[in-house]
């Protein structure tokens, strides 16, 4: 799947030796380098360090992503979780990748159609889309109501950058009603 390139910030330890790490802050990716790599160590471990990131997410994948029935299982811990097990969707269904949505809820008869391209993105992107449509369940529109709600799940602001980045690097614009 393809990925924005996401900011990197480099921090330099004099007390790092060897150690190189890195993880994301909001949007942003943290590099932790020791005070005395050169230059192009740097380059190097910076990339080096983006691309293992990547890849240790995307083996993160929720089990969510095999089928409609483990998609409503996470539904349902997420609604206790979150909602007090006060939203459940009638239905909610995998479906092929939508023009301009990452996934959408039909408040009227509670259902969730979520796109086939959220099946690779990191668990905790998913959650956050599952627990956006949920709030849909009891709030329709994108208001103060529906963003309290929706920031339950504390990982929300994180997961619209990343879901912006993949969506900017692809040239998709999808947004995430
Ligand atoms: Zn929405």
């Amino acid at each position: 799947m393809l990925m924005a390139e996401p900011r990197v910030e480099v921090r330099r330890s004099a007390r790092r030796r060897r150690m190189v790490s890195a993880y994301r802050e909001g949007d942003t990716v943290v590099v932790l380098l020791p005070a005395r790599m050169t230059r192009s160590e740097e380059e190097h471990w910076v990339a080096e360090m983006l691309s293992r990131l990547q890849r240790s997410e995307t083996r993160r994948r929720s089990p969510a992503r095999a089928s409609d029935a483990a998609l409503l299982a996470r539904c349902r811990e997420l609604a206790a979780r979150y909602f007090d097990n006060d939203a459940e969707p009638a239905s909610i269904r995998w479906v092929p990748p939508m023009r301009t949505r990452w996934a959408s809820c039909t408040p009227a008869d509670r259902t969730i159609r979520v796109s086939d391209r959220l099946r690779d993105v990191p668990g905790w992107v998913l959650d956050y889309v599952l627990v956006h449509e949920l709030a849909h369940l009891s709030v329709p529109g994108h208001g103060k109501d529906f963003w309290e709600l929706v920031h339950r799940y504390p990982r929300s602001e994180r997961a619209i950058g990343y879901l912006e980045g993949i969506s900017a690097a692809a040239g998709w614009g999808l947004t995430e009603d």
